[in-house]
């Protein structure tokens, strides 16, 4: 545990549910209740190695069952822990609808299956839906020749790997072959009723096009998805889509709408374990992200910089071809940060490539 994180309680320690099994984090209220909310934890073959699904205890139209929060991304293993996942731990009930916090592989990746298996409703923002279904059926935004074009455009000159980015073309749809054909539409501010309890959606913008994040005062339980996580900071990048944009101001408004909710919220985050200390969490999160943005001014400062030279004042580690992409999303993202904010000023050098210096 790093020290940021002991300033955070994890009240179930390092209990966590097993392949194909739950773990119960919230209770029904009153004796003999059904449990409200439990655990799953499905494997992921990424150095993020895992990603954490809900399941809500439910009734619609008059019928018991299950509300399901994220998928993980279409496989066979993921299906097989899902197929036991229906076998022992739904206590023979269906599952009646999918939520999906965002358009992400690890969450949306296997809501077809899902949906078509149970015959089940999609609800999703539209946003996000209609992102998940472009990339699904497109190279758009997660590798091929455009995302290959944007980041020589920010200094990434490895040919090698620019010719891997540019033959990454199936990198989403691999995952995500197919996307539901209709759904329901989620906005910040809904209700939701699930099992008698009422969940308040959360929009959240900066990681994705607009992440649902779900509410119970009842519970006092945040299903955070990817906007609030315990151990690493969000991933927050510039796309090669909509290469002039500023997610991390974006994000960091995001997550401010989350510090109206009362101090003990048990926060459900999508990578991680179970945790209360949601204020401090934010806190962490700017203090983190303005550390970032003085080092990279200070770079700038001492010579114009593109995102790419940026990588190793940001990273201090050695970085694989997958999160080279990611790094270099980041790290425009904090140029573009500082740029939009006047810190910065932008240049396009001859060779095509921006570079950005102090204003
Ligand atoms: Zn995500």
């Amino acid at each position: 545990m790093n020290l940021l994180e002991q300033r955070l309680d994890y009240p179930f320690r390092d209990a966590m549910p097993g392949q194909g099994e739950t773990m119960v984090v919230a209770e029904g209220a009153g004796s003999g209740a059904a449990p409200a909310v439990k655990w799953i934890r499905m494997a992921l073959p990424f150095a993020l190695d895992h990603i954490n699904l809900w399941l809500l205890r439910d009734e619609i139209d008059g019928r018991p069952g299950w509300t399901v929060v994220d998928c993980c991304i279409s496989r066979d293993e993921s299906k097989a822990q899902w197929e036991s996942v229906f076998e022992t731990q739904l206590e023979g009930l269906p599952i009646l609808r999918v939520v999906v916090t965002h358009m992400h592989p690890d969450h949306i990746g296997l809501a077809w299956w899902l949906c078509e298996r149970w015959n089940a409703p999609l609800w999703i923002s539209a946003t996000d839906y209609n992102a998940a279904r472009m990339a699904s059926q497109s190279t758009t935004g997660f590798g091929g020749e455009s995302a290959a074009n944007f980041f020589a455009s920010h200094g990434l000159s490895d040919p090698q790997a620019i010719e891997k980015i540019r033959g990454r073309a199936n990198y989403y749809p691999g995952m995500v072959p197919h996307i539901p054909p209709t759904f329901r539409r989620l906005q910040g501010g809904d209700t939701l009723r699930i099992g008698g309890r009422e969940w308040t959606c959360i929009s959240g913008f900066g990681h994705a096009p607009e992440h649902m994040a779900l509410y119970c005062d009842a519970l006092k339980v945040l299903i955070s998805g990817d906007m609030m996580l315990p151990r690493i900071s969000t991933n927050v990048s510039v796309y090669d889509i909509e290469p002039e944009s500023d997610p991390l101001r974006l994000f960091l408004e995001s997550i401010d709408k989350f510090a109206h909710l009362p101090e003990d919220t048990l926060v459900l985050p999508s990578h991680g374990k179970p945790f209360r200390g949601l204020h401090e969490r934010i806190r962490q999160l700017h203090e983190h992200h303005r550390d970032r943005l003085a080092e990279v001014v200070q770079a700038c400062e001492a010579a114009p910089q593109s995102a790419a030279d940026i990588l190793p004042v940001m990273f201090k580690r050695e970085l694989d071809l997958h999160q080279t992409t990611f790094a270099m999303g980041e790290s425009v993202a904090h140029l573009h940060a500082l740029w939009f904010s006047g810190k910065l000023r932008r240049q396009r050098g001859d060779d095509g490539i921006y570079r950005f210096s102090a204003a």
